[in-house]
């Protein structure tokens, strides 16, 4: 490594990756630091690969303007770059009447927030549309869809990459000291502990963003940052059922804790996945309980009246980093640059739980304005 460089990516998560792929511009040295063997193997790889649509988020949060901006950003990617990509649409459904009047609301949310296409669905249009599926009405969501999240973190990497910035696997920083205008980072690697200067810090460190901003002096829990895991397991349908849909079906969102409720959600081959489910912990354990079936089965059956408790098989799981107790309402993403506590030009990443995949490229291009400005410089640069 040389002495300093200009902007060092704590995290090659697709926000990481994200990030470089937007800062990195052939003239500027940017270091990617990952503490695994490779890229995307947290949380990036542990989601329901899915394109939000940005219906379920307050007017005017962070996670409404970049999911937005991101839904449209990831399918002209995916177009450009022959990036694997489906849109499905979802139907978010009602299954008794106090839940379609509340469909309203969702539907004014959604198009506060500038989601296009949302339309209500009578329980006939429903059936047309979803045979499988009992609802008494619900929201047709047209620009939700699928993505091959390897894929996109493959084609971010690629374009740093082409662009000079470099990454360092099984290279987990351990300490980040302010060194007048700079910051001295230290790695731990093979090696052991290794040195080096930087002038900007962004650090993407997904769930552990929190102890890396605790690196750098800051109180976490005096700045809110303190983060909550909050799993989410899922369930496969095994068997001639996993194509009993045809769009992603979500029941309407719960008012509290993190996660929207166990929906159906697509992979892209078209088999269903039950999940995620939300279930706060303190370890990080990926493991998924079978016991749980019966949560799964009892949360779907109510709009997927054919599914049998015997379809269900355990999947996978993954665990939101989430600024979100059990109790309360939903948070947003803190995306800025530390400069009123003493430390400019580091750029803090907390809490990019869900739809933190959705908004990477839009994160990435709102963190080049900030990196731009920590270092002086107001070139302006698109990801494509
Ligand atoms: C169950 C679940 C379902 C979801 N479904 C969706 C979905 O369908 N659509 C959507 O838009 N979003 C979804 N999300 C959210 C989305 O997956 C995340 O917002 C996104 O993957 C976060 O990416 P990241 O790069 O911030 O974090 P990560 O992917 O976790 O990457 C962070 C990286 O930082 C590294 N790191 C940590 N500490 C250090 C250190 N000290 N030194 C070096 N490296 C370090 C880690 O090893 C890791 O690779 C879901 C999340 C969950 C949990």
């Amino acid at each position: 490594m040389s002495l300093t460089v200009d902007i060092t990516i704590i995290g090659a998560g697709v926000v990481g990756l994200a990030v470089a792929a937007q800062v990195a511009d052939g003239r500027r040295e940017v270091y990617i630091l990952e503490k695994n063997d490779s890229f995307g193997q947290e949380t990036s790889s542990r989601n329901s690969q899915l394109i939000h649509s940005g219906v379920f988020y307050p007017e005017g949060s962070l996670k409404a303007k970049t999911c937005v901006e991101g839904n449209a950003s990831l399918y002209s990617l995916c177009q450009r770059h022959g990036i694997g990509c489906q849109r499905r649409g979802k139907l978010v459904v009602a299954v008794d009447n106090s839940e379609a009047e509340q469909l309203e609301t969702l539907l004014q949310s959604g198009r506060e927030n500038n989601v296009e296409g949302l339309r209500l669905l009578t329980p006939k249009e429903v059936e047309e549309m979803e045979p499988n599926v009992k609802a008494v009405a619900a929201l047709f969501v047209p620009s939700a869809g699928v993505i091959d999240v390897y894929g996109l973190m493959g084609y971010f990497l690629a374009k740093a990459r082409e662009n000079g910035a470099r990454i360092g696997y099984r290279s987990k920083v351990v300490a980040i000291d302010k060194l007048g205008s700079q910051y001295q980072v230290t790695v731990e690697d093979a090696s052991g502990y290794v040195p080096f200067s930087t002038r900007v810090i962004v650090n993407c460190a997904g769930l552990n963003c929190d102890q890396v901003a605790e690196l750098a002096g800051i109180d976490i829990v005096r700045a809110g940052y303190k983060l909550y895991y909050c799993k989410g397991e899922y369930f496969r349908v095994m068997g001639s059922k996993n194509k009993l849909v045809k769009r992603l079906i979500y029941p309407m969102p719960r008012p509290r804790g993190a996660g929207l409720g166990i929906h159906v959600t697509l992979d892209l081959e078209g088999k269903m996945l039950l999940g995620p489910s939300s279930q706060y912990v303190d370890e990080i354990d990926y493991s998924v309980d079978s016991q749980h079936k019966q949560l799964f089965y009892d949360s779907v059956v109510k709009y997927l009246p054919c599914i049998q408790l015997d379809d269900l098989e355990p999947e996978m799981a993954g665990i939101r980093p989430t600024l979100q107790g059990p109790e309360a309402g939903l948070t947003d993403f803190v995306i800025r640059d530390e400069s009123d506590k003493g430390l400019p030009g580091f750029v803090n990443l907390i809490g990019i739980e869900s739809p933190g995949l959705t908004s990477a490229p839009a994160i990435g291009r709102y963190v080049a304005s900030m990196v731009d400005e920590a270092l002086g410089d107001a070139r302006g640069k698109s990801q494509g």
